[in-house]
């Protein structure tokens, strides 16, 4: 099961540190949007607020690639002038191949963010980029659908 597993596994995104991402010459950050950013349906907070100001300042894109809809990404990116983009269709990786294409960036320097291991790492990792996975925030308020793989992904992380 190393398929899945993960280069970096953080409790939280600010955790993701510009230390980091220099070392790994990362130029773009592709990055899952509900309970990884932000609780489901939750908008950022100030922490997101000062992450990404750093991430901006230090010239590092931050690209928004969730299953949910575009309303729902755009109600969370318009405030901050995030590139987003919806129904991507994760782990497919069409979708985001044509997108690193648009803003040019290559796999290389780039990383994926997530805190799914079927949808977010997965997918990270059909497009040949490091991937980080994180503690998923909010989990309370998370559909069944979504606990539910998190019981399968339990069993797998015991094997690695
Ligand atoms: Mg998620």
């Amino acid at each position: 099961m190393k398929f899945f597993k993960p280069d970096y596994e953080f409790d939280h995104f600010t955790d993701l540190s510009l230390q980091l991402l220099k070392e790994n010459n990362i130029h773009a950050i592709f990055s899952d949007l509900d309970s990884t950013l932000a609780a489901h349906n939750e908008l950022g907070d100030d922490e997101f607020t000062k992450w990404h100001e750093n991430l901006e300042a230090n010239d590092i894109k931050l690209v928004v690639v969730s299953n949910n809809s575009q309303g729902r990404v755009d109600r969370f990116t318009k405030p901050y002038n995030i590139i987003g983009y919806g129904r991507c269709n994760k782990p497919l990786p069409s979708k985001i191949r044509k997108i690193m294409e648009e803003i040019g960036v290559k796999s290389s320097n780039s990383i994926f963010l997530g805190d799914q291991l079927f949808t977010d790492v997965t997918c990270g990792k059909l497009l040949h980029m490091k991937t980080v996975l994180v503690q998923p925030l909010g989990e309370q308020h998370e559909p069944w659908t979504v606990r539910w793989k998190r019981g399968l992904e339990a069993s797998i992380k015991k094997r690695w």
